[in-house]
């Protein structure tokens, strides 16, 4: 009998009621690839709270194997780029969503989706960053080309307790800005002011509707939680300042109006980590590897075991799971 291995399984029955259970399954279960991998780490996204719970629609195939990233080690391979023994990470390329993704003991997938894990890291490493910590450096890699250095002024970031909020915040204060941290749970100051923070705001400041231009307080933001915030957050922004959107914590809205845009010369920049081009992943990466102060990134995460993964994506979404969550796939 073939081997098997654990995964969870996310299903749908004819009234379109989800389910999910762990299963026993083998390789020939999983979907079609050209490299097989021992997935030695992953992390719970909130994502993949949503997958998991059901509570937005990003499962696009049923039944799926959730998780959208995870890193580990080449079992067998195709591609003409990866070979047996070669430590990868994945993440997004609709992994999790349209093809079985990360909460299994192995994957297959197409190899044109990986990248080297960078050699200074070990999978817990890479997931401890996971997808929130990968978009957090597209957000400053897109705040930089919009031409935002330190001297620009401070940059708020919202959702300061998440995963991209987190990661932001360390890697902004490591690279000399001054951080502006934006949380509804202000309990945590000293979390976020032992990652970098130099001012934390209630984030009640910002989650009500505002006017169409505030007084400007930041030079620009990182923000994961769309909506209303983010259209105070654009309204409260310095003259010629830029603003990276890629979250909607709060909310998918965005009731905003042109006046930052056409009065202030404020731009709103898209992320998105999922179908990112590779070589600006690998420039993610290879900046994460350099500029994310490994005892910070400690601090932000929490390890837990496969068995976990359930609870903790329930939990995330109920802003109960602070800074990242690894999935150290050997315990
Ligand atoms: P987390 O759940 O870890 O963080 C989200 C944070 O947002 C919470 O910790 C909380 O921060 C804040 N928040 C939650 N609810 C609200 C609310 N109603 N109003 C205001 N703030 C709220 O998630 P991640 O960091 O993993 O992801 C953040 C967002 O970014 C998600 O929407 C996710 O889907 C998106 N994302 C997008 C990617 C992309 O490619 N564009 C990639 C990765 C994530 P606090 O407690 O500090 O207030």
């Amino acid at each position: 009998m073939a081997d098997t291995f654990k995964a969870i399984m996310v299903s749908r029955d004819e009234d379109k009621k989800q389910s999910v259970t762990i299963e026993d399954i083998t390789l020939d279960d999983l979907m079609d690839g050209d490299v097989v991998v021992r997935v030695e780490a992953t992390t719970v996204n909130y994502k993949d709270g949503l997958a998991i719970t059901g509570k937005s629609p990003v499962v696009r195939r049923w039944p799926m194997i959730p998780g959208v990233d995870f890193s580990g080690t080449v079992v067998s391979s195709s591609h003409a780029k990866w070979k047996a023994g070669d430590k990868i990470i994945l993440n997004g390329w609709g992994v999790g969503e349209t093809h079985y993704g990360a909460y299994a003991q192995q994957a297959r997938v197409n190899g044109d989706w990986l990248i080297a894990l960078p050699k200074s890291m070990k999978p817990t490493d890479a997931m401890a960053i996971g997808t929130a910590g990968y978009t957090a450096m597209l957000c400053i890699l897109a705040l930089e080309k919009a031409g935002i250095t330190p001297g620009s002024g401070p940059i708020l970031v919202t959702g300061a307790n998440g995963g991209v909020g987190s990661v932001s915040v360390s890697l902004l204060a490591k690279l000399g800005y001054r951080v502006i941290a934006s949380t509804g749970r202000t309990s945590e100051e000293a979390f976020l002011k032992n990652l970098g923070a130099s001012e934390i705001i209630d984030r009640a400041e910002l989650s009500e509707p505002g006017r169409p231009l505030g007084k400007e307080r930041w030079a620009g933001a990182i923000d994961s939680v769309g909506s209303t915030t983010l259209a105070n957050v654009l309204s409260q922004t310095q003259y010629g300042g830029a603003v990276t959107a890629c979250g909607l914590a709060q909310g998918m809205d965005l009731p905003t109006s042109v006046a930052p845009f056409i009065l202030r010369g404020v731009s709103l920049l898209g992320i998105d980590s999922v179908m990112a081009p590779i070589a600006l992943r690998e420039e993610a990466w290879a900046r994460l590897s350099t500029d994310l102060d490994a005892e910070k990134l400690a601090s932000i995460a929490t390890t837990i075991s496969f068995n976990e993964i359930i609870e903790t994506a329930t939990g995330i979404l109920d802003g109960k799971v602070r800074g990242r969550v690894v999935v150290d796939m050997t315990l």
